[in-house]
């Protein structure tokens, strides 16, 4: 049985041949994030290729997301895989770009040195590394290393004392941007959005340089005190948001964390928006063969809350064992979905965009019909997805599967919680569309006297938005 909320695995070095990457589908995995602040572009080309490569070969249709680095800041390249900073001890950080060591950091950012002062903090690798700024130079300043720790290239450096100036879309940004259309991916996360003008930009950059690519849903990335503050026009800007817990809870600490979290997931959900919970939901399975149980309920209580989507990082992209920790993600998924009726906060009743209106009404009455007659599946016609997602985010009780001939689409429905996707051959009427039903569920998903409520939009060819509703009972 297929999990409704899907889960997401950051690919990586620990997971990048394809046999790992099948058995990762294999497991429960569902959309494949890269992450661009790592690895190179050809290695990001090399990931997608192999995961939609694996994806075909399965026959179990995965997204790909995308996510965009934003002005996230980071120390650069070091000499050895890793360094030992020592408690005590200084540090110079250059805005200039060098090989780090144990003496010097770089952090690429220009208006840094301008804009830190003496006593700031800059906290490294999610605030696992205190330093506090001592002496200022023009293109560099000292540090005293208050906490020290092992430190590995490109871990991200945070300045929670600082107002920074930053823009929103970096030239890497817009390069990952770029290969990400090329190659066909499913979905754009953008990082350290601060408002809703940070999406504004990303979806006129795709407007204007990849006009066929306006439909790939683009995720905001919480993790700035600035983004809870603007969260509702965020929201109207973004398709979904992530709750990036390892930033947030080194921008707001901690334990504001869970409720910003309830605070993100309700408000998105109201407004029928997508969303993820992410960052270190079972981090320590990134070392053990177990996850603590504050992990398990954790990945509990983010269904719970009403996540679309779950997602790993470490566990999948470092970790000793990858396919281990998506098997225990999956199992935990499960046992949750057993008891959403006794404790989902979320009951499915979004409120509707004015133009969406008559199409959430319409998926409204076939979810209540599909309770009613205890069917098999809700079946979706779909050509843009659009009323596979809608559908989604009411939170049917048994699965949404959805035909459509358009191969984008398919792909990109797995990203949404509880949609199975098949690529069909168009229908043109409502004959058509029960013969392809039959094709597809009879034997595999269905068996004789089973009933399915079907929802397409009416005359059949003309792609409408849904407005027609069926009840079939299979012969
Ligand atoms: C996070 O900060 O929680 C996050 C998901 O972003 P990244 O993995 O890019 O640090």
């Amino acid at each position: 049985m297929p999990c409704k909320t899907k889960i997401i695995a950051t690919i990586g070095p620990a997971s990048s041949d394809v046999t790992i990457i099948g058995e990762l589908i294999r497991a429960g995995v569902r959309v494949f994030r890269i992450n661009c602040s790592h690895g190179s572009e050809q290695e990001r080309v090399q990931l997608i290729q192999i995961a939609k490569n694996a994806s075909q070969s399965l026959c179990i249709p995965v997204a790909i997301l995308i996510d965009l680095q934003g002005p996230k800041l980071r120390v650069g390249e070091l000499e050895k895989p890793f360094i030992t900073l020592h408690s005590g001890h200084a540090i110079t950080i250059t805005n200039q770009p060098t090989i780090g060591n144990d003496r010097v950091l770089s952090i690429g950012l220009s208006t840094l040195i301008e804009n830190i002062k003496i006593g700031d903090r800059i906290l490294l690798d999610d605030g696992k590394i205190e330093l506090r700024v001592v002496r200022k130079q023009t293109t560099s300043l000292e540090a005293e290393i208050v906490i020290g720790g092992k430190l590995l290239p490109r871990k991200g450096a945070n300045f929670p004392d600082t107002e920074l100036s930053l823009s929103g879309l970096t030239d890497k940004d817009l390069r990952d941007l770029r290969l990400g259309m090329e190659q066909s991916v499913d979905a754009i996360a953008l990082s350290f959005v601060q408002n809703d003008q940070d999406l504004i930009d990303l979806r006129q950059q795709i407007e204007s340089h990849f006009p066929s690519k306006t439909k790939v849903p683009i995720i905001a990335k919480i993790e700035r005190p600035q983004a809870l503050t603007h969260l509702s026009t965020i929201l109207e800007a973004a398709d979904g948001v992530m709750v990036a817990r390892g930033d947030l809870a080194i921008e707001i600490s901690p334990a504001c964390v869970p409720t910003a979290q309830k605070q993100i997931i309700s408000t998105a959900n109201r407004m029928g928006k997508y969303v993820i919970t992410a960052t270190q939901m079972l981090e320590s399975m990134t070392e053990n063969a177990i996850p603590t149980r504050a992990e398990a309920s954790d990945v509990a209580n983010a269904i719970f809350d009403g996540s679309d989507a779950v997602m790993l990082s470490a566990e999948t992209s470092i970790g000793k064992n990858p396919v281990l920790a998506v098997k225990t993600m999956a199992a935990i998924i499960r046992e949750a979905e057993k008891n959403l009726a006794d404790w989902s906060v979320w009951d499915g009743n979004l409120i509707p965009k004015s133009d969406e209106e008559d199409s959430y009404f319409v998926i409204k009455a076939a979810r209540n019909l599909s309770e009613d007659r205890n069917v098999k599946a809700i079946c979706v016609f779909t050509q843009s997805g659009h009323t596979a997602k809608l559908l989604s985010k009411t939170r049917p009780v048994g699965p949404i599967f959805a035909f459509t001939p358009n191969p984008d689409t398919y792909s990109q429905l797995s990203l949404y919680w509880g949609v199975q996707s098949f690529l069909t051959p168009s229908a043109n009427n409502l004959g058509e569309i029960l013969s392809i039903l039959e094709n597809y569920l009879y034997h595999s998903k269905v068996k004789s006297g089973d009933q399915v409520v079907v929802i397409c939009g009416y005359p059949v060819h003309q792609f409408r938005p849904a407005n027609l509703i069926m009840l079939h009972t299979f012969t």
